[in-house]
């Protein structure tokens, strides 16, 4: 059952104290992804959302959003669009820019990956402050597609990054497993 799932989940993420600098606690989620059975659950549990809110596309995160995000497009019959950090992508793209604890980043989007039609999941492992979802997401917004909401594996509630995202998901909902 889900919650068999859940504890299972739980179990494979280890928590590494001071990476990548020692303000963060880091969630490691390659445990997970190394056991077929926990990996097989958290694919279920994501593919079970993307068919709920009637997706037509995902888009993965760089880079751990590319390893959850893919093999839920698959099982769902959907395609999968990757959100990539700055000059990964051939042109044309879009971009945007979002703040980092510290300092800051760019995120871009092929911008013929999605059609004014589109309802779009968003797919990442973390959601920490929130900033690099929320450049996502307004990117996705900027090509005319719908977000159909945000699935995270967990979540850091004490900064708060569901605050953050209000706005950008204008209604549309953050999943947390
Ligand atoms: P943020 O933009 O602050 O929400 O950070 C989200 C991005 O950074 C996600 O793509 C996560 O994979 C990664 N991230 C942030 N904090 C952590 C953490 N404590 N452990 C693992 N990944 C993290």
């Amino acid at each position: 059952d889900r919650e068999a799932a859940i504890a299972l989940l739980q179990e494979r993420i280890r928590d590494v104290p001071g990476h990548p600098n020692p303000d963060v606690v880091f969630k490691d989620i390659t445990p997970l992804l190394a056991d077929p059975v926990a990996f097989g659950q958290l694919v279920d549990l994501l593919a079970d959302v993307c068919v709920r809110l009637g997706a037509t596309k995902i888009v993965g995160v760089e880079a751990r959003g590319f390893i959850l995000g893919a093999p839920v497009a698959v099982r769902t019959g959907v395609g999968f669009v990757p959100a990539r950090k700055a000059g990964k992508l051939p042109g044309p793209t879009l971009s945007r820019p979002y703040d980092l604890a510290y300092g800051s980043g760019v995120m871009e989007l092929k911008d013929d990956a999605l059609a004014a039609h589109d309802r779009v999941l968003v797919i990442d492992d973390v959601l920490a402050s929130g900033g690099t979802a929320e450049a996502v997401i307004c990117l996705i917004r900027s090509t005319g597609a719908t977000v159909a909401g945000l699935a995270v594996l967990l979540e850091l509630g004490f900064l708060d990054g569901r605050a953050r995202l209000e706005q950008a998901l204008a209604g549309a909902a953050v999943h947390t497993l």
